[in-house]
């Protein structure tokens, strides 16, 4: 074959490789191995790549005409062949025409050329982004062999190629782990989820699907108790016994804590519950962690049939509707959703909406109700919250104070109030009633914010008032909500000077502790004795009695809701100190209440 022959033929396999399209990297890889081999005339056509730190080379993939392919595995030193690895270092090609003898290659001439009879070899690198990792290397079965200078061309452009194999190899690596961490929460490896709601998608528009979600009770503080790690443990759990609940091949992770499954095909919701209920008993199952025995609890959420959502984002939203209706109900509940179940959570978002439009609007204000001595002398007023609603008319607090608390915007809504109340007490204090006092209600998370109870005294000293012009009402219910941390918020009050009520005193669990434990000043008995004092010898007794110990305790006593002229007696008579009640008088406005009770 004449010169510009072979080269011809090199030159076509080359542009064969090249032409390649790269699809499946093993066959590409084989392909080009096959080509090779066959335009070379060579008896192998290897692949060798580094181990970490070049110790030594491995053969990956080994192409032998007749045989095909195969991944011997062969390793060779650095230490055995030390110039041989020498030579690698910057290697172009390593042309050995007489590798048993060449002073390169015959370092492994015993170990690896003579039990295989190379007699030639032709070595070329190959590249990972410009750096070597490995090499090409063609071996000639028999005696030496030269090299021509359009074979050695060939060789290194072949080596390009296969670096251009690898190259593509890992940049389709690198885009399937990206998709995967796009598409697959790593933790539990389930579908994350936006991949959750496009096989949502594909259940709604195909054979149709019952959903289901599930989260895990108190998952934060299971993690708060145990740790990070038993949180994971029990993420991949969860996921693990969701998955293999037999029912479904579709599970994904939607929430930190919360999981999604779907169950193909139709279904009634009662088989579709039945089937929730079986998840449920799995999932019950005891943990075990690490020797450590756990029991969460689990809430689940159902869609019967998704078949007549067009948004999948929907169906999940009210799988979630009926989860939380599901967590609201207690532990280990399902729920399936209904119509209408988001209503109270929508009226709930719609009223804080509505609370903070009317915070900025400035519709929120006291009403004054005057407390009497039992001789019937007006010795101040406690301050209730009204909303003036511009549609809804004068709201009292059941209609918005339990939202507004909730939403923690209690103390914001009130704070603004307090300014112009303080300034109006010292103005009556200085003018009329210098003794006037004024009860005002502080909520739980008020007690709790940090700074509370400095800045009320602080507002009461710039006001110009005495701190006993404060009666802080704190009621059992906020004790018990705060878990007895707010004792050193109350003691700060107390002991700059502002008179403590405990309210709605006697509904507690612990009112006597509290009255014995408290820095307080006096204890208001709640409406609901006063209610049935008259005609109930019992409730009478027991206000008597609360009387008598409140008074031991050197502790002031107030009947608050008092209606009747019977129930005035009666409470006067058992040694009540203060009395409240529509009996006296209502809660008014601030100019209403001077002009009632002052002038
Ligand atoms: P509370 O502290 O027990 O206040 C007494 C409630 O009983 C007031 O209801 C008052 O209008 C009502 N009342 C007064 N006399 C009588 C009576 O003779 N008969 C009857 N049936 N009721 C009477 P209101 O104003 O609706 O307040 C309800 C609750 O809202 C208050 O109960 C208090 O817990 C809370 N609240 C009011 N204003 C505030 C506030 O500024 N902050 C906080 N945290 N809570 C407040
Ligand atoms: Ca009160
Ligand atoms: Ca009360």
């Amino acid at each position: 074959m004449s010169a510009s022959e072979s080269w011809q033929r090199l030159r076509n396999a080359l542009l064969d490789m090249a032409c390649t399209p790269f699809t499946d990297p093993d066959a590409v890889r084989e392909r080009l191995l096959r080509t090779d081999a066959a335009a070379l005339g060579v008896a192998r056509v290897s692949l060798w790549l580094f181990e970490p730190g070049h110790a030594a080379i491995v053969c990956t993939a080994l192409y032998e005409p007749g045989k095909g392919m195969s991944k011997p595995g062969t390793r060779i030193a650095a230490e055995v062949a030390p110039i041989y690895f020498q030579t690698l270092q910057g290697l172009l090609t390593l042309a050995a025409e007489d590798a048993r003898r060449d002073p390169r290659t015959r370092e492994f001439e015993q170990s690896y050329l003579a039990p295989l009879g190379i007699g030639a070899m032709l070595d070329v690198p190959v590249r990972l982004f410009g750096d070597m990792v490995g090499l090409l290397c063609h071996e000639h079965v028999g005696g030496p062999r030269t090299w021509s200078d359009s074979e050695r061309i060939f060789a290194a452009a072949t080596g390009v190629l296969c670096s251009q194999t690898m190259e593509f190899e890992q940049l389709q690596k690198a885009e399937r782990d990206r998709e995967q961490a796009m598409f697959y929460d790593r933790l539990t490896g389930l579908p994350n989820r936006a991949l959750f709601l496009d096989r949502l998608a594909q259940a709604a528009r195909g054979e149709g699907a019952a959903l289901l979600v599930l989260d895990i009770h108190g998952f934060g503080e299971i993690v708060e108790a145990y740790g990070h790690d038993m949180g994971d443990a029990l993420l991949r759990e969860t996921a693990l016994r969701m998955a293999t609940s037999g029912s479904s091949d579709c599970v994904g992770r939607i929430g930190n804590d919360e999981f999604a499954l779907l169950l193909p095909g139709e279904h009634a919701a009662a088989g579709a519950t039945r089937k929730a209920w079986q998840l449920q008993e799995a999932m019950l199952q005891p943990m075990m962690f690490a020797g450590q025995s756990l029991q969460a609890g689990f809430s689940i959420g159902l869609v019967p049939s998704i078949r007549h959502y067009q948004q999948a984002a929907d169906a999940l939203r009210d799988a979630v509707i009926a989860l939380n209706a599901a967590t609201r109900a207690g532990r280990n509940c399902i729920e399936i959703f209904r119509e209408g179940m988001d209503e109270p959570v929508r009226q709930r978002l719609a009223l804080e909406a509505d609370i903070r439009r009317g915070m900025v609007a400035a519709e929120f204000c006291f009403h004054l109700q005057p407390v009497f001595s039992t001789t019937g002398e007006m010795q101040g007023a406690e301050a209730l919250l009204r909303w003036q609603h511009p549609e809804r008319g004068l709201l009292a607090p059941v209609e918005f104070l339990a939202v507004a608390e909730d939403a923690g915007l209690l103390h914001e809504l009130q704070w603004p109030l307090l300014g112009s109340l303080c300034a109006t007490l010292a103005n009556w204090r200085e003018r009329c009633a210098p003794d006037f006092q004024m009860g005002l209600n502080i909520s739980p998370t008020q007690l709790a914010l940090p700074y509370f109870p400095d800045e009320l005294v602080a507002l009461l000293a710039s006001s110009g008032l005495p701190a006993g012009a404060i009666v802080a009402e704190i009621t059992e219910n906020t004790l018990l909500a705060n878990e007895g941390s707010d004792a050193p918020a109350i003691a700060r009050l107390a002991s700059a000077g502002v008179a403590i009520s405990l309210d709605d005193f006697g509904t507690g669990f612990a009112s006597i502790t509290h009255m014995a434990e408290l820095p307080l000043a006096m204890v208001k008995i709640d409406r609901t004795f006063v209610a049935r004092a008259v005609g109930d010898p019992r409730y009478a007794a027991i206000i008597s009695g609360l009387v008598d110990l409140a008074h031991a305790l050197s502790l002031r006593v107030v009947a608050e809701g008092v209606e009747t002229e019977e129930q005035r007696g009666l409470l006067a008579g058992y040694g009540c100190d203060l009395l409240q009640g529509y009996h006296f008088g209502r809660p008014l406005p601030l100019s209403e209440f001077a002009a009632r009770w002052l002038d």
